[in-house]
């Protein structure tokens, strides 16, 4: 028994299904979950001593790459003075500044503890801002745990959400309303189903917890166009890409701009942080200085902040991160088209900067129902033997690849040759 098959069986007694989040415990891929015991640049390493080239990279938060020694650094230094005081500190007021210069629609942001606990705090805040209680989420759009948005649409556009998840009273989901990504119809008739009753339209930039699904052209200006002329409050999403895409997230790489945006992930650098920002005039409703409640024992939390500001000055200051991540995007995309053109494979490939996916259906996918014709059983069988191979990809169709300032050109093209083993098998 390996060390990694030794430890699930442990945890899996004490842990429901021996995992702290779903999607590691391999349920849709099998198998045993590697154990992760620690992690050098682009490469993890397990229990039981193998290596593995990173694909996941913590989800997105690690994107200059594991064990990076300034974020190091500066996380060693702030837990020498303490790990919480629940008191203001000064590199909150650095990190709400940097993030406000960096972001122009950020005017305010509030620091949480995760992705999940900012969107439900930015849906509060638009929700008290506009005095109307529902919104419009889209099919296949992932905003976190959350009672409200555990939704997946009805049978048709026009009924209310039913929860995807049990434990969820249905009048917690009463008030969300769900639309087809790309598809501004869809919005504009709930639009004017609810009329003055709708407080907020959240939307993910880029869908990349459906695979990857790009918003076709329009669709985000569309949705700034519809928002406005209902008075409704536009929430980007940006948990992804956020610091991701670019500087100023996928709001600046598509050119439009949202009222609030929530963040997670590369904000924290891997330390469990999330905020939520955007207008003065909203944000201003949060507590203490408005009616709008909010708040968090361990938010801002100076370890967290230190891990953060150091990797946000850090992609500040070398904007040719990004210009070397998202080359490093468009090799493996390429790579990847390349490889199934060459072996007829029914499969597409989506992403966008250094968010890569590969699906296993021909496509386009640019909506849930697209992308719920993947053959998972096949994508099962890519990923082990990926993952045979050293390539630790995310155990899900349904999950993007994450490309970090670690990642080689080399490493890509090692990828890709492994990768074009699984679909040329039959041409030997
Ligand atoms: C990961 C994610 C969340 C939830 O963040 P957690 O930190 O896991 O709570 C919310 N929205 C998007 C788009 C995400 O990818």
């Amino acid at each position: 028994m390996t060390q990694s098959e030794h430890l699930f069986k442990r945890a899996k007694q004490f842990i429901p299904g021996g995992v702290n989040s779903p999607v590691r415990a391999y349920q849709s891929v099998g198998g045993t979950p590697p154990f992760i015991a620690k992690a050098e640049g682009a490469t993890l390493i397990d229990e039981d001593g193998n290596h593995y080239l990173d694909y996941v990279n913590s989800w997105g938060p690690i994107l200059l790459g594991h064990n990076h020694p300034e974020i190091i650094g500066a996380v060693t230094q702030a837990v020498q003075k303490g790990l919480s005081f629940g008191a203001a500190t000064r590199a909150e007021a650095e990190m709400a500044e940097l993030m406000c210069s960096l972001v122009p629609s950020l005017e305010m942001v509030r620091m949480v503890n995760s992705g999940t606990e900012a969107v439900m705090s930015a849906i509060r805040a638009a929700r008290g801002y506009t005095g109307r209680d529902k919104i419009i989420k889209f099919e296949g759009c992932y905003h976190g745990h959350s009672d409200g948005l555990l939704v997946k649409a009805g049978s048709g556009l026009m009924t209310q959400g039913v929860p995807s998840s049990a434990g969820v009273p249905q009048g917690c989901t009463l008030d969300t309303l769900t639309a087809s990504y790309n598809d501004l119809h869809s919005v504009r008739q709930l639009l004017e189903r609810y009329p003055n009753q709708v407080a907020a339209v959240i939307v993910e930039p880029v869908a990349a917890n459906m695979g990857v699904v790009e918003p076709a052209e329009g669709f985000l200006s569309g949705l700034r166009n519809l928002c406005d002329r209902y008075g409704t409050v536009l929430i980007f999403d940006e948990v992804i890409t956020g610091f991701r895409l670019g500087i100023d997230g996928a709001q600046g790489y598509y050119g439009v701009q949202p009222d609030l945006t929530t963040f997670g992930k590369v904000i924290g650098a891997g330390m469990p942080v999330g905020a939520y920002g955007g207008k003065r005039e909203i944000m201003q409703m949060v507590s203490p200085c408005g009616p709008v409640y909010q708040a968090g024992t361990l938010s801002g939390n100076p370890v967290a902040m230190a891990a953060g500001l150091c990797q946000l000055t850090l992609l500040h200051d070398h904007p040719e991160i990004y210009d070397a991540i998202n080359r490093l995007g468009k090799l493996l995309r390429q790579g990847l088209r390349d490889i199934i053109t060459r072996a007829k494979a029914p499969c597409c490939v989506t992403g966008v900067g250094s968010l890569c996916c590969l699906f296993f259906t021909p496509g386009p996918v640019t909506d849930y129902s697209c992308a719920q014709r993947c053959d998972t059983g096949e994508f099962g069988r890519y990923f082990h033997h990926m993952l045979s191979g050293g390539y630790y990809l995310a155990p899900s169709q349904f999950e993007a690849m994450f490309l970090s300032f670690s990642h080689t050109e080399q490493m890509i093209r090692d990828t890709l040759s492994h990768a074009a083993e699984f679909f040329l098998r039959g041409d030997q």
